[in-house]
């Protein structure tokens, strides 16, 4: 049987489009997407390259983020896995597959909105876990504004307060237990370095993660803690269709040099390698994982 490890062409390795045309409000449901994503649910192999590790994953109920934390459990890291209350039911299967991965899962919906609820989530992993060593930060939302005539600053609000200050709770409150060989792992976008018409809002913050990964990575070199980043390009998720016009889903992907998007699978390997001690001459980078189209 095929595994992730099996040569094959990447271009026909997952769906293309036209994908049925579907909407969702958000912050939207895996089990709702047609086709359901793949989260590496029956895909991905570990190979205890996170043995004993710590880890927190922002978004992880679904997308990335529920790659992520399944990857990392099936490597051997313990996972605290953060969502907001109304994915409760999505959280708990990831929590189901952490734990048959042999790993302990801590349950933690809250809205990062606030910095108490970042405070909170250090906090109980440090109790849950002993430590913490791993920080994903991969939620995130994508509002969409054709004009500037409909800008709203409600809008830019929430966009930075969802997608940027928790990269300093987080970290502020992570700070005094992290340790040397610990690593920082943000979540931008080609967005943040071309962005689209309809996306000044959310392109700004991705380009700011960015930049917060550099700064940040030379912030903490001389305690020996990493802070990198990826940056995707279009991933099959339900931050797509709970945030794009239905007209646009059809045809999603087809702009990456593949002509398909990525799975979310697809994002878990390089949020392995920057968590794990393999990239430990890797900090202040932020990889490209776009299906061939070039981001720098
Ligand atoms: P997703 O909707 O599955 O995940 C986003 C998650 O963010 C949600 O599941 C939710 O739990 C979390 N979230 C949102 N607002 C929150 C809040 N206020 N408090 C706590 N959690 C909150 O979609 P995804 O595509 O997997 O998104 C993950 C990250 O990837 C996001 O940062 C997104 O910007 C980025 N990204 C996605 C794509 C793409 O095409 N899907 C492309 C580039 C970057
Ligand atoms: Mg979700």
């Amino acid at each position: 049987m095929a595994t992730m490890y099996t040569p094959q062409d990447p271009i026909h390795q997952y769906p293309q489009p036209p994908f049925p045309a579907q909407q969702q409000s958000a912050p939207g449901d895996v089990h709702k997407m047609d086709p359901e994503p793949d989260h590496g649910e029956k895909s991905y192999v570990g190979n205890g390259r996170l043995a004993g590790r710590k880890a927190i994953v922002t978004g992880a109920d679904s997308g990335i983020g529920r790659a992520v934390a399944i990857a990392y459990a099936r490597e051997g890291a313990d996972v605290a896995l953060s969502y907001l209350p109304e994915e409760q039911a999505q959280a708990e299967e990831v929590a189901a597959l952490v734990e048959e991965a042999g790993q302990k899962a801590l349950l933690f919906p809250a809205d990062l909105q606030e910095e108490t609820a970042n405070q909170e989530l250090v906090r109980r992993t440090v109790e849950e876990f002993g430590g913490v060593d791993i920080l994903a930060i991969i939620a995130g939302v994508m509002p969409t504004v054709d004009s500037i005539d409909d800008f709203e600053t409600e809008t830019l609000d929430h966009v930075l307060k969802a997608n940027i200050y928790p990269l300093f709770w987080l970290t502020k409150a992570a700070s005094p237990h992290l340790q040397p060989g610990a690593s920082i792992i943000t979540t931008s976008s080609i967005q943040g370095f071309q962005p689209s018409p309809s996306l000044a809002e959310y392109a700004v913050s991705k380009a700011g993660i960015a930049n917060w990964t550099r700064a940040m990575a030379q912030q903490l070199a001389e305690r020996g803690i990493r802070v990198n980043g990826v940056a995707p390009g279009p991933v099959w998720t339900p931050l797509q269709p709970a945030f794009v016009p239905n007209e646009k889903i059809e045809q999603f992907g087809s702009e990456a040099a593949y002509g398909r998007p990525g799975q979310p699978v697809e994002l878990a390997p390089p949020f392995v390698l920057l968590a794990s001690q393999e990239a430990s001459y890797i900090s202040g980078e932020t990889i490209a994982v776009t299906g061939g189209t070039p981001v720098h």
